[in-house]
């Protein structure tokens, strides 16, 4: 087994800066014999959910993080280690999203606050909390303690790697906190590197050469054999090797059930999923809870209404491969309306609405008075579906 796991690593999320999808850096860290593999993707956990399938299906481990901007323009980079801290994670994304949507920046005073079942790695060597800013640094290594903040080191071999390595191993001894290596992948293989130059070049509206400087053109900013990054790093044997020994720390598997709970929008004293199982069933559409019993109810060709019970996120999952085998699927969420979706993926399938087999799934966040409309919209569907096939 490798003593090495990549614990930094992006994919097409971060956008315009990975170039490769979770599935391809799955893939290749199978291939490459890695145990365990991050993705910090920026300021997000957009890539996580489908990392860990992928990940799960090939037998490697996935781990869940991010790497988020700090108001002054600094990184650091987040591992969920816990259940606790994934939910702080996704909190602190959303507080850093909340003012700017396109520039996501996160109060360091609040990230103290909810650090609970979360690691902090001390940034990346461009942007670094460590490298632009050590007193900011103490402050967090101080409020997430020794066992849960290291200072980050990478090398891309770029000007000033030993110089700025040798004042964040200091660094490091002066907080009595570890160091702890890290590659800064953005792309899973080399070939992939050109688009990644591009992507940057389209980032920053310029050509290849205009960006000269924002590149990584040095080709190293790829998923290493885990063999060759003691190499990359003589002078910190042990802050690669401790690598392996965080990630086995790091157990939290995001593919596990949450228990997440919608928040309950209903205007009245009936709670809304409530609510919505009772119309659905006076509509007689049958209603389950649990997406694995969706399949069964595929093959009769009646409509199936999937609520947002526990496992949503499977729901989700299961939808996807479901709604591939039923011919027609919906997914409509909370922030979306019901009946525009449900109109246009039935206008947008004629053909479909005559096939016996096809049936139509919802799932369906709650809103108020949705429920009522959509029960309308899925009974008339599926008369009409009824008489054209008589
Ligand atoms: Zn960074």
């Amino acid at each position: 087994m490798a003593d090495y796991v990549e614990l930094h690593c992006h994919s097409a999320y971060s956008f315009l800066d990975g170039a490769s999808q979770p599935e391809e850096l799955a893939t290749r860290a199978v291939e490459l014999g890695y145990e365990a593999l991050a993705l910090t993707d920026h300021d997000g956990v957009y890539g996580s959910l489908e990392f860990a399938y992928a990940a799960k299906a090939l037998g490697l481990r996935s781990i869940t993080g991010a790497e988020v901007t700090l108001v002054d323009g600094s990184h650091v980079t987040l591992l969920v280690e816990t259940p606790r801290g994934y939910a702080n994670l996704c909190r602190l994304l959303t507080a850093a999203h909340a003012s700017e949507r396109l520039n996501p920046r996160l109060d360091p005073v609040l990230l103290a606050e909810e650090s609970e079942g979360l690691v902090c790695l001390s940034g990346c060597a461009r942007h670094g909390l460590a490298v632009r800013n050590p007193n900011a640094a103490e402050e967090l290594a101080r409020s997430f303690g020794r066992d849960r903040f290291y200072v980050e080191l990478q090398r891309p071999y770029e000007r000033g790697d030993a110089r700025r390595n040798a004042a964040l191993r200091a660094l490091a001894e002066a907080l009595g906190v570890r160091t702890i290596a890290t590659g800064d992948v953005h792309a899973h293989h080399p070939r992939r590197l050109r688009l990644q130059d591009v992507l940057v070049a389209i980032k920053n509206r310029t050509s290849l050469e205009g960006c000269e400087a924002e590149r990584r053109g040095n080709a190293e900013s790829v998923l290493l054999d885990p063999k060759d990054v003691f190499a990359r790093f003589p002078d910190d044997r042990g802050a690669v090797r401790r690598t392996r020994e965080l990630a086995e720390r790091l157990t939290f598997d995001l593919t596990d059930e949450l228990g997440y709970r919608y928040p309950d929008f209903s205007d009245g004293p009936t709670p809304a999923d409530v609510q919505l199982a009772d119309v659905c069933r006076r509509a007689d559409l049958y209603v389950c809870d649990n997406s694995s019993t969706i399949y069964e109810f595929a093959a009769t060709g009646r409509p199936v209404v999937v609520l947002n019970a526990p496992g949503y996120r499977k729901s989700v999952h299961h939808g996807l491969r479901f709604w591939t085998a039923a011919d027609v699927g919906i997914q409509v969420d909370r922030s979306a309306d019901l009946l525009p979706a449900i109109r246009e993926a039935l206008e947008d399938a004629p053909e479909r609405q005559a096939k016996r087999e096809a049936a139509l799934n919802v799932v369906y966040g709650f809103r108020h008075g949705a429920a009522e409309r959509a029960a309308r919209e899925i009974k008339s569907w599926s008369a009409a579906r009824e008489e054209a096939a008589a």
